[in-house]
């Protein structure tokens, strides 16, 4: 399915969408859609294209979720420019639903969808309370669009293990697609957080790539030692003076456990500090994606 978009329609209120949404599956038609934070970019964009091959209408969601943020974290400087998004969407999705954040947690909104135990490693361990807001507001934004497919990065890997998680023990009637994570051409990962970064850490955000980069290379060669493969991110990231390590990560996929032995479906997962700006990124180690192979 790849029917070209109609004129991108702007939508800021739950019941203009729910309108919206009830007309197009009266009409039989599959919805595609992809929760984004805004100040889009080409990550973004490959997700909507994706999308667009599994429906005949793509809805995409902007919206700053504060539930996700912890205190001190950059909601209040969180990147925004709808405008641009706007232009970026226009003949690639149909609707774009910019809710105000009042709109979706009205006052007296308490009720919370607070994941497992796989939520409190990695990700979660670094920002408490972080995944109970992310699988609270998908889960809303589930209900209010009903989509048949929903597309997520695998730029945020833990993400993506909670999604399908929630999905399966709720019974979430959606099917789930995840899109590689889409990179610079020096391998950097695309993120509206890399807006943060001044020239000088944009250079030293390579290391989180060279990194994962360097891991790859060592699971290519035969290394299927984990603590090997980690020491291989580590000692990739430790030339780069500006950067600080939070967390490498060599894990199951499914548990998120790490692991003793790697294999073809391990994922090496890093966040780091690079400056001020917190960055994150992530490979299956078997995938043969491998960031930043310029050379
Ligand atoms: P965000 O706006 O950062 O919340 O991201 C919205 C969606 O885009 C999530 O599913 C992310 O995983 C995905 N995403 C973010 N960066 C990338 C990237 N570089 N490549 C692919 N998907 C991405």
């Amino acid at each position: 399915m790849s029917t070209a978009a109609s004129a991108l329609r702007q939508v800021t209120e739950p019941a203009a969408l729910r309108a919206w949404v009830a007309d197009e599956r009266r009409a039989g038609r599959r919805l595609a859609f992809v929760p984004t934070m805004g100040y889009l970019h080409d990550g973004h964009v490959e997700l909507v294209r994706v999308a667009r091959r599994h429906a005949d209408r793509v809805v995409v969601s902007i919206f700053v979720n504060p539930l996700q943020f912890g205190p001190g974290e950059d909601l209040d400087r969180y990147p925004r420019d709808l405008e641009r998004d706007l232009a970026m969407l226009d003949g690639l999705a149909d609707v774009v639903f910019v809710p105000a954040a009042d709109a979706l947690y009205p006052p007296g909104s308490e009720v919370r969808v607070v994941p497992g135990p796989t939520a409190e490693r990695w990700e979660g361990a670094a920002r408490p309370g972080h995944f109970t807001g992310v699988l609270t507001v998908v889960a809303k934004l589930f209900n209010l669009v009903q989509p048949d497919v929903a597309c997520f990065g695998q730029k945020d890997w833990q993400q993506v293990v909670l999604v399908r998680a929630m999905v399966r023990d709720l019974d979430v009637p959606v099917s789930l697609v995840v899109v590689p994570t889409v990179r610079e051409a020096d391998g950097l990962a695309l993120s509206s957080r890399n807006v943060y970064l001044s020239a000088e850490d944009r250079a030293e955000a390579l290391a989180l790539s060279r990194g994962l980069a360097a891991a790859h290379e060592r699971f290519m060669a035969g290394e299927r030692d984990a603590a090997r493969v980690h020491d291989a991110v580590r000692d990739a990231i430790a030339v780069h003076p500006r950067v600080s390590a939070e967390y490498i990560a060599v894990v199951d996929p499914h548990t998120l456990e790490p692991e003793i032995r790697v294999s073809a479906a391990s994922v090496v997962a890093v966040a780091a500090r690079v400056g001020r700006t917190r960055l994150i990124d992530n490979i299956v180690l078997g995938d043969g994606l491998v960031p930043g192979r310029t050379a």
